[in-house]
């Protein structure tokens, strides 16, 4: 005990002689400088303390929304190996009673993102591009909505179960994207598009998805919208279309993000993960949002969605399984060598 004691005293000798010896080389000039460049170092950190504790102390901006995680130091993607990445800066739980509505260019009642907070969502998939964007999003350690469509998460259920696996939000987009304010259309049609979209989802994953359901080209019909409010769920417009499915190449995207966020300072952005031209233009347009300061925000919901039996037995019925095994893939057939 003395002999550590001892030891640990001269380690700390040793450190102040160093500490002097290396000083005593310096110019006094510089050393005030130092001195100096210190004082304002710690103030700024001050500062910047007392920032965060008013901010966590006004986490809950608007009704339905709260701040899901403390803030805290600990990030919130762990094992996140990327020094520089984008990450998430706060997660919110949605209670989707009553089904809210989000996404200025429909709803103006719940603006809950502070500014500089985005929200990536991507819609179309799951699609063998999908793989790609979660990818970029990994590298990124961030995180997303996914809105997909029912029949695409019938066709690769493995991907649909990927992007949950990665960390992100799944919600719904219909059964097979049909535009709910088509004149052909039923009531009756309508909610079949929405509920067997939810089972195809919850098909796929295994598991109920969240209560958010984003409508094919954003159309909403006030009768589904008083629909899915009796249903609890959520309604996602959003706050900038990225119209990557007009563009042409991944810079057009890129630029028409970029330039729409630069104009609202935040927002819900919409892209497709089904889009060749997102997945190749989402690597260099998380460095940019990283770049321009702005930071992400994870959606969660607080509880997952209830589907309807007689949709989810429909869905099981649509899926004509070519054996009467259901294992995926990856279980049936593995590869044992490859050049
Ligand atoms: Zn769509």
């Amino acid at each position: 005990m003395r002999i550590k004691a001892v030891v640990f005293a001269s380690a700390i000798s040793m450190c102040a002689f160093s500490s002097a010896w290396s000083q005593a080389l310096i110019p006094q000039s510089k050393l005030q400088e130092q001195e100096r460049a210190k004082q304002e170092q710690l103030k700024q950190e001050e500062a910047a303390k007392a920032e965060a504790a008013k901010q966590s102390s006004a986490s809950v901006p608007a009704s339905g929304v709260t701040t899901a995680t403390a803030p805290s130091k600990a990030p919130i993607i762990a094992n996140c190996t990327n020094p520089n990445a984008l990450g998430v800066s706060r997660v919110v739980a949605i209670d989707t009673t009553g089904g809210p509505g989000f996404g200025f260019e429909h709803f103006k009642q719940l603006d809950f993102l502070r500014d500089k907070e985005v929200v990536l969502t991507f819609d179309d998939g799951p699609w063998p591009t999908t793989p790609s964007v979660l990818k970029s999003l990994d590298e990124e350690c961030t995180r997303a909505i996914f809105f997909p469509i029912g029949k695409h998460a019938t066709y690769y259920p493995e991907i649909l179960k990927q992007v949950l696996a990665h960390g992100h939000t799944v919600g719904a987009h219909t059964w097979s994207h049909a535009n709910l304010a088509d004149k052909k259309m039923t009531e009756d049609m309508q909610k079949d598009e929405i509920e067997k979209g939810f089972s195809a989802v919850k098909w796929a994953l295994g598991t109920e998805p969240a209560p958010f359901f984003r409508a094919p080209a954003l159309q909403h019909p006030p009768a589904m919208v008083t629909y899915l409010g009796e249903r609890n769920i959520a309604i996602w417009s959003c706050d900038m279309d990225s119209f990557d499915f007009k563009a042409s190449k991944p810079e057009t995207v890129i630029k028409t993000v970029m330039s729409k966020l630069e104009k609202n300072g935040k927002g819900i952005i919409l892209m497709h993960d089904f889009q060749k031209h997102t997945a190749e233009a989402l690597p260099e347009l998380l460095k940019q949002l990283k770049a321009g300061g702005y930071k992400i925000v994870q959606v969660k919901a607080k509880a997952p969605v209830q589907t309807i039996a007689k949709y989810d037995e429909e869905v099981t019925k649509d899926i004509k399984l070519p054996t009467v095994s259901s294992r995926p893939v990856s279980s049936v057939v593995e590869t044992i060598s490859e050049q």
